[in-house]
Formats: structure tokens, C-alpha cells, sequence
């Protein structure tokens, strides 16, 4: 039989009614002869709820046990998708990551997954069983412990189980009906694709486009799983959605593809740092081994053997960040002062079309300073430019860049 992955996100099994919804679509597709595997996430709103409980429990928690907790709301989505699945007489059952098994490095709220097993869930296809519901975003360790693969990492699960399975597809369902030029959210002109690139997703998904999780993007590339981004509200034809595919499969796009936004960032700069070589080494170095996730980083011109370096990161990780900098503060390091920004946002343009074409963020400094809008940080690379601003201005660039490059019509 041939295999479909269908991964439901949290608004589209956020209640019994919603489930029944999915039930169903789920139903069509194995009228159609699929053998279907079905990866859920937690209800929505669930596992921000149970973050909460994890921090106030216990603030540096025991990374083992806020994996326990969190991972348990697609426990209770994956049960009750089953159920309601043999309800409609369709033959299912749920299971739970340590129990299919997919297996991850121990690397607890941040785990990678490094196999998946087949047997158990293949069996059961060839005993009659058509649909194999999944918990999404959890494994196990070599330890025998639970684990998760980081917020979003249901999208991760199933594009995994499509490659490992070599589903014949991986339609990731939300509440949003595919991919836009921009988050439908904040800018109205957005545009649905019907296609976009599996790079220039990627960069989205990196630069905050929450749509997909980035390591999905990036294993789909990996294994050349065909993934498509649909919404579970609509009634849906094949070709609904937007299919997430090589470039050369798309004709003619736009040089900007899309922008991203992500507004949980922070700025931090070292004052007044002596300048001699490794001092870069030495922050980062100290910075990576904090877990600090650094993205754009700044260096100003030296005077008098002195000099100001400046790094975004999320707004999350700073007291961790801060803590690591003053650790070497004394004798390996003797900068100044450290200054926080965390009202900042990081608002990004991406389009393979850059590549070929330039001009793009000579247009895009401009856009910004014609809208008032001050830029703090700028970071490029092939197919993206990434600046840093207020974070009040963050919606107002959107749109004007969205505006700018005219992303709402088709190329
Ligand atoms: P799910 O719970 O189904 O995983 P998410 O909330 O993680 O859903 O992702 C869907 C959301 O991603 C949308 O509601 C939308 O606000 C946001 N989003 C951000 N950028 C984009 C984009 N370029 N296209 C579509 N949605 C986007
Ligand atoms: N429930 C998890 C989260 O909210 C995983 C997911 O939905 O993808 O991050
Ligand atoms: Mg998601």
C-alpha cells in the first residue's frame, strides 16, 4: 500500500470537534487506499501550559523531567485521534515516540532524531491496522528517557516518518491555508504560493516564519520528501495548499520570495572590549558553550586598541548569555559594560532570485529609511538580508517591504 504522513498542528485538534474534522480528512485518504500515518500535536495553547507549570515548579529545572511533562499533550491527542478514528470504523491505534521507537540524541527540549523504527508499525499495517496515530515532538534517549525536539517539532516528526516510511508524501495540515509571501497575520496584502522552494523555505523557517519547524525543512531536503503545507479547515482538492519542492520545479518567481519576522530578539554589546586577536574566539566561544543561539554579529572600528562588539540572540537566552560574559569578564576579557537591547525584532527579505540580481538591499535600506525606520544590524548571504530593529517598527517594515518588492502579485 502506498503511504501518506498527515501531521495535524495544535489549532487543528485543539478540541473533540476539531479532532472529528481530522478524523475525517484522514478518512478520505485511506478510502483513496493510503495506508496512513498520522503525527499529532498537542491541543493548542497545551504545551505552553505545560512550559508554565514546568517553570514555576521549578525555575532551572531538571531538563529530564520538563521533557516528561511537556511531551505528554500529544499523548492525550494521539489517544483520542485513535479513538475517534475507530469511531468512524477505521481501523487505528495510537503510539507514543519511545514506543514506535524514534530514537534521539539525549540532547533534552532540543533532541535530534536519529532513527525511527518501522517493524513495529508495519506489522500492524499488515495485520489490517490502516492508520498509525503518533504523538509528535517526542522520542526516547539512548538512556531509555523521554525526549523533545524543540518547540514546533511535530513538523520534524512527521517529515521523519516520511522518510523513513517513503510516504509517497507529507502534508503538514494548520490553520493557515499554505505558505505566504508573508505571516497572513500581520500583513493582509500576503499572497499564498503554490510553490516554494525547499532553500527558500528554509530561510523563512530560520529567519522566524513559524509555519514549519526549520530542521523539517532542512530533512525534507535531506531525504527528498515531498511536503506540502495545507489548512485542516477547508474542504481540500490534491492540489490544495502549497507544495515545499525543489527550485527547478518552479517556473518563474519573484527575486524576493517572502519575509520573515521574528520578534523575540535581543542585542547585546560588549563596551570598550581590547582588541587583540581572539577576543572574537573567546566570546563566542564562551557564548557557544552557554547554548546561546547567537545570529548577527558586529564588530566596530578600533580605537586606542579598543573596540565595541555587538551580537543578537533571543531574547530568551539572555540572562545565560549575560551570566557566560561576565564569567570572563576579569582577565580574559575586560570590556566596559554589557548593554541589553531586548526591544529589538529581526525582519528579513529572502529570494533565490538574489542570487542573480542585485540591488535588493540597497532598495530594502531605503524602503526602511523612507518608513523612519532605524536599522541596528545587518546580515546577508546569498538569498537573504536580515536587519535588526525596534521592535514597535517590526509590523510597519513587514509591510513596507512586503509593499516594496511587491510580493502581492505574482511574478
Ligand atoms: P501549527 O499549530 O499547525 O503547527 P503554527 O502556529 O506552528 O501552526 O504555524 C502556523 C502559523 O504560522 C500561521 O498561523 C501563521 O501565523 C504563521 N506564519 C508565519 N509566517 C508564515 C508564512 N509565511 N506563511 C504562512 N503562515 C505563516
Ligand atoms: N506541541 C509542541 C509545541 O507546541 C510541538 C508542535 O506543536 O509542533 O511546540
Ligand atoms: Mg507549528
Amino acid at each position: 500500500m502506498p503511504t501518506l504522513v498527515m501531521k495535524f498542528g495544535g489549532t487543528s485538534v485543539a478540541n473533540l470537534d476539531r479532532i472529528r474534522r481530522a478524523a475525517k480528512r484522514v478518512g478520505v485518504e485511506v478510502a483513496k487506499g493510503y495506508d496512513v500515518i498520522v503525527i499529532v500535536s498537542a491541543m493548542s495553547g497545551k504545551t505552553n501550559e505545560l512550559v508554565g507549570w514546568v517553570n514555576e515548579t521549578s525555575p532551572l529545572f531538571d531538563a529530564r523531567e520538563y521533557d516528561a511533562v511537556v511531551s505528554s499533550g500529544e499523548n492525550v491527542t494521539a489517544g483520542l485521534m485513535a479513538l475517534t478514528l475507530q469511531e468512524m470504523d477505521v481501523p487505528a491505534r495510537s503510539w507514543q515516540g519511545w514506543q514506535v521507537p524514534l530514537k534521539t540524541s539525549s540532547a533534552h527540549s532540543q533532541a535530534r532524531i536519529e532513527e525511527i523504527g518501522t517493524e513495529n508499525i508495519n506489522a500492524k499495517f499488515g495485520e489490517g491496522m490502516k492508520v498509525a496515530v503518533v504523538a509528535g515532538f517526542q522520542g526516547i534517549s539512548e538512556e531509555g528517557r523521554i525526549t523533545t525536539l524543540g518547540r514546533g517539532g511535530s513538523d520534524t516528526t512527521a517529515v521523519a516518518f516520511a522518510a523513513a516510511f517513503g510516504a509517497e508524501r507529507c502534508d503538514i495540515y494548520t490553520d493557515v491555508d499554505g505558505i505566504y509571501t508573508t505571516d497572513p497575520r500581520i500583513c493582509q496584502k500576503a499572497r499564498k504560493l503554490d510553490k516554494i522552494a525547499l532553500e527558500e523555505m528554509l530561510e523563512l523557517a530560520s529567519l522566524g516564519a513559524k509555519v514549519l519547524q526549520t530542521r523539517s525543512v532542512e530533512m525534507a531536503m535531506r531525504h527528498k520528501v515531498k511536503l506540502r503545507v495545507l489548512s485542516s479547515f477547508e474542504e481540500q482538492s490534491d492540489e490544495a495548499g502549497t507544495l515545499v519542492c525543489d527550485e527547478d520545479e518552479i517556473m518563474e518567481t519573484n527575486v524576493v520570495a517572502g519575509v520573515a519576522y521574528s520578534r523575540d530578539e535581543a542585542q547585546m554589546t560588549l563596551l570598550s572590549v581590547a582588541d587583540r586577536p581572539g577576543i572574537a574566539a573567546t566570546i563566542f566561544g564562551k557564548l557557544s558553550d552557554a547554548g546561546v543561539n547567537v545570529d548577527m554579529i558586529v564588530q566596530d572600528n578600533s580605537e586606542d586598541g579598543r573596540t565595541n562588539m555587538t551580537f543578537s540572540l533571543p531574547i530568551d537566552q539572555v540572562k545565560r548569555a549575560e551570566t557566560a560574559m561576565n564569567e570572563i569578564r576579569g582577565a580574559d576579557l575586560n570590556f566596559d559594560s554589557l548593554v541589553v537591547d531586548s526591544e529589538v525584532a529581526k525582519v528579513s527579505v529572502v529570494g533565490i532570485g538574489m542570487r542573480s540580481q542585485s540591488g535588493v538591499a540597497a532598495k530594502m535600506f531605503k524602503v526602511l529609511s523612507d518608513e523612519g525606520v532605524n536599522i541596528k544590524v545587518i546580515t546577508t548571504s546569498e538569498i537573504k538580508i536580515s536587519v535588526l530593529v525596534d521592535r514597535k517598527y517590526m509590523e510597519l517594515a513587514v509591510q513596507a517591504l512586503h509593499d516594496a518588492f511587491e510580493l502581492e502579485k505574482a511574478s
